[in-house]
């Protein structure tokens, strides 16, 4: 049977397992400026799993789904988030922005050319960009050290 993806709501201590998240293609609301009600409004609002650090935090909402954040280290917390709610099978990289969450479309080199610094344009050919905040995307360095994150926690490959 298909389980439902979680959609996700980060508290404002966990920016970087946002997005960690994001870009492994999970839907994840972040903003550092978010207090801990507007959290849990936005948790209800959208039926969001809340990501959190704070044990206390909306304990007298029944409705409300927490995932309690114990590591300290945020490749622990992904680890252990992608296997508490088995996303290891779902994980799909370049289709949301690591910055926003906006969704990611595959562009053309020749439109992102100018754009980029000259080495990229020079060793990458496919790239993505965010259709929310126009930012650019393509597998460097910082795609590749989360493919072998992925790989060591799943003794697996990804695309
Ligand atoms: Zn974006």
């Amino acid at each position: 049977m298909e389980t439902a993806i979680p959609l996700f709501i980060a508290d404002v201590h966990l920016g970087k397992l946002a997005s960690m998240l994001r870009m492994l293609g999970f839907d994840t609301v972040y903003s550092n400026t978010f207090s801990n009600a507007a959290l849990v409004n936005i948790a209800l609002e959208q039926q969001c799993v809340l990501l959190t650090r704070n044990v206390t935090i909306g304990r007298h909402q029944h409705a409300l789904q927490t995932f309690i954040i114990i590591h300290d280290a945020p490749a622990e917390q992904l680890k252990t988030v992608l296997q508490h709610f088995h996303l290891l099978a779902h994980i799909q990289p370049f289709s949301r922005c690591m910055v926003c969450n906006g969704a990611l479309e595959p562009v053309a080199k020749e439109t992102v050319i100018n754009e980029l610094p000259e080495k990229t344009a020079q060793y990458y050919h496919q790239f993505w960009q965010c259709t929310h905040c126009r930012r650019f995307y393509w597998k460097g360095p910082h795609y590749n050290r989360m493919v072998h994150f992925i790989q060591k926690i799943t003794g697996d490959s990804i695309r």
